[in-house]
């Protein structure tokens, strides 16, 4: 099997998985109780949030671990209007992912009032439009730093600038660029960011959210005292110290991912661009994650391609979800303004660390053969 679909979840490092197994059965404690069977896991709790924290240059104290990206960012968005309930707006992008999107429409359909800005046929923002969707009900800016379809990157700096002038709570979806690009919370003015361990060689079901410590923050799962008081539930210690590990490679790969794998994607981009007719790069081809390759595909069927490359061990994505038995074109795409036909015909390929020159080179062989022969398929069903 080739794995390129990293933008959707990563290979456990092997040695993240050993750090975390001896929490899993023989450090089983309670990070709560009070005898030293107990204490060992919550300072393996602790230091892992060292090792978050230092990856994103912040205080392990501005983090409270959570289950999923998706919590993450729910969590910050009802701090936001549960901390100033007259404020009643909010603003938002419509390429978010739909931990964003679908919380976003719940709220609007609960009497909040939601500004989906708009993005440009490189998947970029408009600043003005941003500006001037702030209002002075205005509970929160979300907006995400790098798209899980396009790897197009929101300039975070500007945005957080904008927001803290206008007084606005900013929280960020980092999600996609956490351990993919350098990030400086001591330099930039962000109140909440959501990151999850899965996309970032740690396991599903942990992540974490950064909250500023001057912001003031309210709990979305009440419960027992735990995350100081931030976050109800039993730490998952075992996946906690999986992501402080993750956390630590991911820094001292960081050169690497803006190095090799970004070379490994570039190489892969430019082969299928160099030997495939009417291929174009869906998004900014600079502003982007290192390692995400969205391409349009003419005269292809997106779902009839993943199903020949997986019959040929490649695993990538559709630019379109299956939603109730009918294809929807991606969200993303139609809002950079593609046609269905575009968005239905693009697939995304997302390398990591992990990947090969070898798995390159051997991509670059089956899967312009596979469009060869969808399109030739297409021809032929269009001549009978
Ligand atoms: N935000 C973005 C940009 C994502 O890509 C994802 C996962 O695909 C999420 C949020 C949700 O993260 P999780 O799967 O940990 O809930």
């Amino acid at each position: 099997m080739i794995y390129f679909d990293n933008n959707a979840t990563t290979q456990i490092d092997p040695a993240v998985l050993e750090v975390m197994l001896p929490y899993l059965h023989v450090q089983y404690g309670n990070p709560s109780s009070a005898y030293s069977f107990g204490k060992r896991a919550a300072r393996a709790v602790e230091t892992a949030r060292e090792q978050v924290a230092a990856l994103l240059k912040c205080e392990p104290t501005e983090l409270i671990f959570t289950s999923c990206g998706t919590e993450s960012d729910n969590t910050s968005i009802q701090s936001a209007l549960m901390i100033d309930p007259d404020r009643k707006h909010l603003v938002t992008s419509k390429v978010e992912h739909s931990a964003i999107i679908k919380h976003a429409e719940t709220l609007a359909r609960r009497g909040y009032e939601v500004t989906w800005l708009d993005v440009d046929s490189d998947g970029m923002l408009d600043l003005d439009s941003l500006e001037g969707a702030i209002r002075d009900d205005t509970a929160a800016v979300s907006l995400m730093w790098a798209n899980n379809e396009t790897g197009a990157l929101f300039p975070i700096e500007a945005v957080a600038e904008i927001c803290r002038s206008k007084g606005t709570l900013f929280h960020t979806d980092a999600v996609q660029a956490v351990g993919k690009i350098d990030i400086n919370l001591g330099n930039i003015p962000i109140n909440f960011l959501s990151l999850s361990g899965h996309k970032l060689h740690a396991p599903k079901g942990i992540a974490a959210l950064y909250v500023n410590r001057r912001t003031r923050f309210t709990p979305y799962l009440i419960g027992g005292g735990q995350e100081n008081k931030r976050r109800g539930g039993t730490e998952n210690t075992a996946s906690i110290v999986a992501l402080g590990k993750a956390a630590e490679l991911a820094a001292s790969a960081l050169q690497e991912e803006n190095s090799r794998v970004k070379a490994l994607r570039d190489r892969f981009e430019q082969g299928i661009l160099d030997t495939v007719a009417f291929v174009q790069v869906n998004g900014h081809r600079e502003h982007r994650l290192p390692n995400t390759s969205n391409l349009a595909i003419e005269g292809v069927d997106s779902e009839g391609m993943l199903l020949l490359l997986d019959q040929r061990g490649i695993c990538c994505s559709a630019g379109s979800a299956c939603t109730a038995g009918s294809l929807e074109p991606s969200h993303v795409l139609k809002a950079m303004g593609y046609s269905n036909d575009r968005a239905r015909g693009s697939l995304r390929f997302s390398f990591s660390r992990f990947n090969t020159e070898a798995e390159i080179a051997q991509g670059l062989e089956i899967i312009p053969a596979a469009i060869d022969r969808l399109r030739s398929m297409s021809r032929g069903v269009l001549a009978a």
